[in-house]
C-alpha cells in the first residue's frame, strides 16, 4: 500500500460510521487539482539544473486551499497528495475556514547557498503564481522551509501580481502565504504554534486518561515542531529522555530527562544532536544516567510513556510496530504511522493520538495570521495563544466524545469529526 492509499484507508474506515454518499466519499478521496512544474535553477557555479516541484490542491469545500511547502530530496507526487489530503482533514477538525493543499520541491536545501535557495524559491513562486492567492491557495512552511522562504514568496507573488495586473490590496498581498517573519506580516506565536498546540492536546489527554506526571517522552525530529515541543514539555514537568534529528540522537536511561535548553544550545553549536553526546552538561547528564547515542530506529523502540514522532512520515510500519514499547504514540509529524502499523498497535493496546489533531496548532495560527493580514490587524501573543488553546481543546473534546460514544480508535474518531464537518457542504 503506498502512502496515499494508506491515508485514504483511514477515511474509508471512518465513513463506515457516517451516512456518506459514495460519490461524496470518492470526491473527498480525489485531489481536485495536481500541479507539476519544472524550472531551471542557476547554481552559483554557473551550472544550470532542472528542478521538479509539486502543488496539490486536494479540496476547497471549507475555504481557500491551505497547506505547507516542503523542500526535501524524497518529495514526490504521492507524498504531496497525502499531505494535501491530511490538510483537508485537519482544517475540518480544527474548524478552520480552509481546504487542504500541499507542495514541495525535490531538493536538499542544505546543499544550496542562501542565494541559490532564494532563486529556487522565487522561481517556484513564479510557477505557482497563477494558482495561489489569499482567497485561492495559501502556502506555509513545512519540512526545511521557514519564515525567510515565506517572505521571499510573498515578495515574489507581489511582483508577479503587478506584472499580470492582478489587483490585490496591500493587506491581501501579505495573506498569500503564512508563516512569514513578524516584521513582514507574520503572526506572533506562529513559529512555536505547532509544538504549543501539541502540548495543549497532550495536557487534555493525560487529564482524560487520569495519568500522573512525570511521564517520560522520546521525540524523533528536532526541527521547528520537535524542538519547540521538547522545550515546552521540559518546562512543564515532562521528562524528555530521548531526542533525535536526521543524524541520530541522544538518550538517557534514568528517567530524569534532559535539560532541553542545554540540548538546544549544544545542537546549535554542534549542528547535530548526536554530536552533543559527551559535551559539557549534556554529557554529564547522559553519562551519569547511562545514556548515549541512539539511532532513529532505536529511539522509536525505547521503553517510554510517550513516543512523539516529529520528523517524517512512515517511520512506524508493520516492520517495527510490534517492537514499540511506548504506551502512547503522539503523532506530531504528518503520517508517521502506516495504516498496517495502526492495526498492530491497536491490538497491542498502544494509544495512537492522530497527526490531524496533534499538529493542528500550526495551521490554526496560520489561519490567525491570514485573518490578521486581510483585516489589517495585529494580535498580541497572549491573544494568539489563548485562541489557539481554545481551538485545540475544543477539537480534542469533540474527538474524545466520539471516541467514547462510538467505541472507535482515536484516529477514526478524528476522521468522523472531519467527515461530519465536510458533509455539511454536500452540494452536488
Ligand atoms: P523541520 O524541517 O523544521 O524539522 C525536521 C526535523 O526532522 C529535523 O530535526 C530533521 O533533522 C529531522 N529529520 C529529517 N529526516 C529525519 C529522519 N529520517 N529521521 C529522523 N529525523 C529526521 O520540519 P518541521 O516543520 O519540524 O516538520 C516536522 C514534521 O511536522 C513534518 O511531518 C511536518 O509535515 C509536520 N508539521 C509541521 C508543521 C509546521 O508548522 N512546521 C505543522 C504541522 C505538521
Amino acid at each position: 500500500m503506498n502512502i496515499f492509499e494508506s491515508a485514504l484507508k483511514r477515511l474509508k474506515q471512518a465513513a463506515k460510521y457516517e451516512k456518506i454518499p459514495d460519490w461524496f466519499l470518492t470526491s473527498l478521496s480525489t485531489p481536485e487539482r495536481t500541479i507539476e512544474v519544472s524550472f531551471p535553477l542557476k547554481r552559483d557555479s554557473g551550472n544550470v539544473e532542472l528542478m521538479e516541484g509539486y502543488r496539490v490542491q486536494h479540496n476547497n469545500l471549507l475555504g481557500p486551499y491551505k497547506g505547507g511547502l516542503r523542500f526535501h530530496p524524497n518529495v514526490d507526487m504521492d507524498e504531496v497528495k497525502s499531505l494535501a489530503f491530511w490538510m483537508m482533514i485537519k482544517n475540518a477538525i480544527v474548524d478552520n475556514p480552509f481546504g487542504g493543499s500541499k507542495g514541495g520541491i525535490v531538493i536538499d536545501p542544505k546543499k544550496l547557498s542562501e542565494k541559490e535557495l532564494e532563486r529556487l524559491t522565487r522561481s517556484f513562486t513564479q510557477m505557482l503564481s497563477p494558482n495561489i492567492g489569499p482567497e485561492i491557495d495559501v502556502p506555509a512552511p513545512d519540512v526545511n522551509t521557514n519564515s525567510k522562504i515565506m517572505d521571499w514568496m510573498a515578495e515574489e507573488f507581489k511582483i508577479q501580481s503587478s506584472k499580470f495586473k492582478i489587483k490585490y490590496n496591500k493587506n491581501e498581498l501579505k495573506a498569500v502565504v503564512t508563516g512569514k517573519s513578524v516584521g513582514n506580516g507574520g503572526s506572533l506565536g506562529r513559529e512555536e504554534a505547532t509544538g504549543l498546540g501539541g502540548f495543549f492536546i497532550l495536557e487534555q489527554l493525560i487529564k482524560s486518561l487520569s495519568l500522573k506526571k512525570p511521564l517520560t517522552v522520546a521525540i524523533q525530529g528536532f526541527g521547528n515542531v520537535g524542538s519547540h515541543l521538547a522545550k515546552i514539555l521540559y518546562q512543564n514537568g515532562f521528562k524528555v529522555v530521548a531526542v533525535s534529528d536526521s543524524r541520530g540522537g541522544i538518550f538517557e536511561n534514568s528517567g530524569v530527562g534532559f535539560n532541553i535548553e542545554l540540548v538546544k544550545k549544544c545542537r546549535e553549536e554542534k549542528g547535530f544532536l548526536a554530536g552533543c553526546y559527551c559535551i559539557g552538561s549534556v554529557c554529564d547528564l547522559a553519562e551519569k544516567k547511562k545514556g548515549g547515542i541512539v539511532s532513529n530506529e532505536q529511539l522509536l523502540e525505547l521503553p517510554v510513556d510517550i513516543l512523539i514522532p516529529a520528523a517524517l512520515e512512515n517511520v512506524v510500519t508493520n516492520k517495527n510496530a510490534s517492537k514499540i514499547k511506548a504506551k502512547i504514540i503522539f503523532e506530531m509529524a504528518n503520517g508517521p504511522v502506516s495504516a498496517e502499523a495502526d492495526e498492530i498497535l491497536n491490538k497491542k493496546g498502544i494509544l495512537v493520538v492522530p497527526d490531524v489533531l496533534c499538529n493542528g496548532g500550526g495551521v490554526i495560527v496560520s489561519y490567525f495570521e491570514w485573518l490578521q493580514n486581510v483585516k489589517g490587524e495585529r494580535w498580541s501573543l497572549e491573544k494568539v495563544n489563548k485562541d489557539l488553546k481554545n481551538k485545540m481543546e475544543h477539537s480534542f473534546e469533540e474527538i474524545w466524545k466520539i471516541y467514547q460514544d462510538r467505541k472507535v480508535d482515536l484516529r477514526t474518531a478524528a476522521y468522523i469529526l472531519a467527515l461530519q464537518r465536510l458533509s455539511q457542504k454536500i452540494n452536488p
